[in-house]
């Protein structure tokens, strides 16, 4: 009998996502008939309570018409609980024997737990014989705070799991319209000509959330914007956005394109870093028409924190020479919402003329929250006899993913991303050479900013962060994509 080993299955990500991800999978026959989820945490349940756990967190967080009293009976039905402290080494036995004869043949193991315990639970797994050379291990973020510190999870792993069987989640890369960019590059002649410094004017990604501390008060404040969204997500889009056509979609093939594009970013460092970065954190204000507290009131302390990051930054290669992308993230904005924006350039002459000619560039717009839409901005005639000359307006040509594909449901990122584990595919799966790279960019623009004494400056809750980051774009003529 095959074993997904989950940690930290009491929790919050457990809940919300791996436990109702695993039922979508299961409803779709896409679970092997004789996998069983056996879900560890310190918590003193048995596998009555931890069924119960589960099936309330698919009623909270599954579609009521989605939710047959079959498909949970038969996903219920595979759930089991083991009481493990994984700081406790001599309580893997229990669960070793809990997994029955032969228990690390095709076992699958998922870490939902704080990474301070990843080492502690690789030792013990290691220990109890649970980590064959068939096993797999799937590791959530954040991976480090700095280089140093995933260098330093990064080797415990790499004690027990070759980097073949290590997989790293960025749960990004299991959205259907990241890997959607991958497919509007790679599968359409269109674009790929353009998409270089020659037609593309500058790209823009922005992360924006409306929420605030949201009660990971004391992880967040430790981390702040930029390693808790740029030095993941963010870079993983720009990665995603800027790479070279990979020679096939597998692993090696697209995470080499990555890497090199993680290795090409120009460091923003002592000096660039007044100049190419602009940190925040959020005041009082209001969000969504309610007031809300500033981010010292929320933690019940002045911190700095930055809530708030823009950054310039470039990709020094021969496709991108001199083209910017701006990256900008950050709490307590006015609206929810994360997307690339590519421009590019205008036409080399307008041949229309007249108040109403104006040309603006065209523009591409991949949006993965609140909605998964593609758009692209075309210059078009109004509608019109134009006898006082053509009038010409930007309009856009929509996909809306949902509405495009409306057959097929829209999937929970891990759904993709669990799926992945248990087949043993690791393309969207992030390697050790691209955590580290993007640290090392990370670390180089910390120490700009310690170097340069940079605090972050305050912005009202609901604004688009303070405006020293509008002065970082409209010095190059360039408009944050409201
Ligand atoms: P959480 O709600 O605090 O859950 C932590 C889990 O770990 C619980 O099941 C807890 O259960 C268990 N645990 C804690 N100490 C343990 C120990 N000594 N031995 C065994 N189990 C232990 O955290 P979470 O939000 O689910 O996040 C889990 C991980 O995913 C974190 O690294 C987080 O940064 C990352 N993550 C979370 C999200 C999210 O949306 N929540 C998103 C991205 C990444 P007991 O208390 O019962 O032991």
């Amino acid at each position: 009998m095959k074993s997904l080993l989950l940690f930290g299955a009491t929790g919050d990500l457990a809940r919300r996502m791996l436990l109702p991800s695993l039922f979508g999978l299961d409803g779709d026959g896409l679970l092997p008939d004789d996998l069983r989820i056996v879900g560890t945490a310190r918590s003193d349940l048995g596998d009555d309570a931890f069924k119960a756990l589960a099936a309330a967190s698919l009623k909270d967080f599954i579609e009521p018409e989605r939710l047959k009293p079959e498909a949970v009976a038969k996903f219920i039905a595979r759930l089991r609980y083991v009481r493990l402290d994984v700081s406790a080494p001599d309580q893997f036995m229990a669960l070793r024997d809990a997994l029955g004869e032969s228990p690390a043949d095709g076992l699958r193991i998922f870490l939902s737990t704080a990474p301070s315990l990843f080492g502690p639970t690789i030792a013990g797994l290691a220990s109890a014989g649970l980590t064959g050379d068939q096993t797999r291990l799937a590791l959530e973020k954040p991976l480090g705070h700095d280089l140093a510190s995933s260098r330093a999870i990064n080797d415990a792993v790499a004690t027990v799991f070759p980097e073949s069987r290590t997989f790293r989640i960025d749960h990004y890369l299991g959205k259907e319209t990241v890997q959607n960019l991958l497919a509007l590059r790679f599968g359409n002649a269109l674009f790929e000509p353009l998409w270089n410094a020659q037609g593309i004017d500058h790209v823009q990604i922005t992360v924006s959330e409306t929420v605030g501390l949201e009660g990971r008060m004391s992880f967040y404040d430790e981390a702040g914007a930029l390693r808790d969204m740029v030095q993941n997500h963010m870079l993983q889009l720009l990665a995603l956005t800027a790479m070279e056509p990979p020679a096939r979609f597998d692993a090696a093939s697209v995470r080499d394109e990555k890497v090199k594009v993680l290795r090409s970013l120009r460091p923003i460092d002592s000096l660039t870093a007044p100049t190419h970065s602009v940190i925040g954190q959020y005041g009082a204000g209001a969000v969504g028409g309610q007031p809300v507290k500033g981010y010292a009131e929320e933690l019940g302390r002045a911190s700095n924190t930055e809530t708030f990051v823009a950054l310039k930054a470039h990709v020094d290669n021969w496709r991108w020479r001199s083209v910017p992308f701006y990256l900008r993230t950050g709490k307590r904005l006015p609206t929810r919402s994360t997307e690339i924006f590519i421009q590019f350039r205008a036409v080399p002459h307008s041949i229309f003329s007249g108040p109403g000619a104006a040309l603006q560039p065209n523009k591409l717009i991949i949006r993965l929250q609140p909605e998964e839409t593609i758009t692209l901005r075309v210059m078009l005639k109004e509608p019109g006899l134009d006898r006082a000359g053509v009038r010409l307006r930007e309009a856009p040509l929509d996909i809306s993913i949902p509405n495009a594909f409306a057959d097929s449901r829209r999937r929970i990122a891990y759904e993709r991303l669990l799926l992945d584990l248990l087949d043993g595919d690791p393309t969207l799966f992030v390697r050790r050479d691209e955590v580290e790279g993007q640290w090392t960019w990370i670390d180089a623009i910390r120490a700009g900013w310690a170097a340069n004494g940079m605090t972050p400056k305050p912005y009202a809750a609901g604004t688009w962060g303070p405006s020293a980051a509008i002065g970082l774009t409209e010095r190059d003529g360039v408009t944050w994509h409201d």
